[in-house]
């Protein structure tokens, strides 16, 4: 079985969040399991060739290797790829991304035919590469190499939708007549992430809750109603990790290496991340560790509001790695400022520090309002870190109080009751000790996820 994934983003060229982790470790997971897989990507400008192993050219397109024999087409367009970011820049996102985006997923059809590799399905992630079913169906409807492909459109974020003004319609190459309530249209604007909803044959999206919460008005952006008629043909398949790459035993950027039977090395992870992050070398003060983008999303309104006089009253430490929006850098700097002993805040993008929060820190915090699926509590637990979570999508799905600590509600009362009651079970040291222990028996590697999609590009290929 043959499998081109289309993704803007796949680690570890291009990442500015999970889509990265997932469309660079799924195809692993999927070729140790027998499908032949190859990807097309952008060529950004931080794709450098030290990143892979460089195996060919052909015009436009640079081919590198990942896991055992997986072909990545880097499609070359300075004008579109070559800049500091993926999407936008401090300004915002770039205002040419129709155009950027409709190039790739047109030139990521043209490629297949000069390459003359023919998949059996393409499958198609968020609203970046939305465009491939339109152009697969519209561009080539008789074309004998094209006709057969079946597409599966994954979902990683609904609330990303890729949306223009309707001015640009042209630009795309496609029929007037999809720009409709039934095609691309949406209150009047251009819908890219619409139209892959509609057009691709199979729908997943990256957990069982999210896929449920996505057809409510509450989780659905607007597109309620698109995913509810699609109900029968979409499928919440949790996301899975890669368990080589998050690794306590071997990860290459943490202090030091441990395991369930070494905890104590944890705990020297824990003080020379507070070494370097400036604040009181302490084992026995909880350190709370947070990684995630700088978006309304994860919950930064709710966990800078009740940090303040949380951090006051409280003797905890929190370190906090996150990009993002301007407004959340500067609260959080804020309260970095008022609490410098006990609050290290760093407002970039840092693979290492990540690596080193995920292993130093004692609990891994993710207030937020909704969650796809989310891999930082998955990689907490596989370091040893206790998840403190809202109970939403992909982390209702992966932590419980079995695991972990979840609230609710998502006002400041209940967090900051749940953060009390984490404090608690944390001193009582048996009892943290048996549920750090727990926290490693849990297994999110990809094997059983990968299962389930070959399961349902099987099924698509029979008609079933
Ligand atoms: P999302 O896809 O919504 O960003 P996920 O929890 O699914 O959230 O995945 C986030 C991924 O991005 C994780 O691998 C996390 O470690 C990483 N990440 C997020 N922000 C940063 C940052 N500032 N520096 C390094 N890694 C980050």
């Amino acid at each position: 079985m043959k499998v081109l994934f289309c993704a803007s983003e796949v680690f570890p060229f291009a990442k500015t969040g999970g889509l990265a982790d997932v469309a660079g470790a799924l195809p692993v997971a999927l070729e140790k399991q027998g499908v032949e897989v190859r990807i097309v990507l952008p060529k950004y400008k931080t794709v450098t060739p030290q990143k892979s192993r460089v195996t060919g050219a052909k015009g436009d397109i640079e081919i590198v290797t990942i896991g055992k024999d997986i072909q990545v087409y880097l499609i070359k367009n300075d004008a579109y790829f070559n800049r500091e970011g993926l999407y936008g820049n401090s300004h915002g996102d770039y205002p040419d991304n129709l155009e950027r985006f409709s190039f790739y997923c047109r030139r990521a059809l043209e490629v297949l035919k000069e390459v003359l590799w023919q998949p059996d399905i393409i499958h198609c992630h968020d609203w970046q590469a939305a465009l491939v079913p339109l152009y697969l169906k519209y561009r080539y409807p008789t074309d004998t190499f094209y006709k057969n492909i079946k597409t599966l459109f994954t979902i990683h974020n609904l609330a990303y939708q890729g949306v223009f003004d309707k001015a640009e319609y042209k630009a795309l190459g496609l029929r007037e007549s999809l720009f409709s309530i039934e095609g691309l249209e949406f209150y009047q604007k251009i819908n890219l992430l619409k139209g892959g909803l509609i057009f691709s044959d199979l729908l997943t999206t990256v957990s069982p809750s999210y896929a449920e919460e996505i057809q409510t008005k509450r989780h659905g952006c607007g597109l309620e109603g698109v995913l509810a008629k699609r109900k029968k043909e979409l499928l919440g398949i949790l996301n899975g990790l890669d368990y080589e790459y998050w690794n306590p035993k071997s990860d290459t950027f943490i202090y030091k290496h441990y395991s369930e039977e070494t905890l104590e090395q944890k705990y020297d992870n824990k003080r020379l991340l507070q070494e370097e992050c400036g604040l009181a070398v302490n084992g026995d003060i909880p350190l709370f560790g947070i990684v995630g983008r700088l978006a309304q999303q994860k919950g930064w309104d709710l966990l800078a509001q009740s940090l303040d006089s949380f951090i006051k009253h409280t003797h905890i430490q929190i370190v906090i790695l996150g990009e993002g929006e301007h407004r959340y850098e500067k609260l959080l700097h804020d309260l970095a400022r008022k609490y410098p002993h006990a609050v290290s805040v760093h407002t970039i993008f840092n693979e290492p520090l990540a690596h080193k929060i995920y292993a130093g820190s004692d609990m891994f915090l993710m207030p937020s309002h909704y969650e796809p699926c989310g891999l930082g509590q998955m990689i907490a637990l596989r370091y040893g870190t206790v998840p403190i979570v809202f109970k939403t999508g992909g982390l209702a799905d992966t932590v419980s109080e079995e695991n972990g600590f979840v609230f609710e509600h998502a006002t400041a009362k209940d967090f900051v009751e749940t953060l009390k009651r984490s404090i608690a079970v944390y001193q009582d040291k048996k009892r943290w000790r048996a549920l750090v222990k727990k926290a490693f028996t849990y297994n999110f590697s990809w094997d059983i996820s990968a299962k389930k999609y070959i399961a349902l590009y099987e099924a698509l290929l029979s008609g079933r």
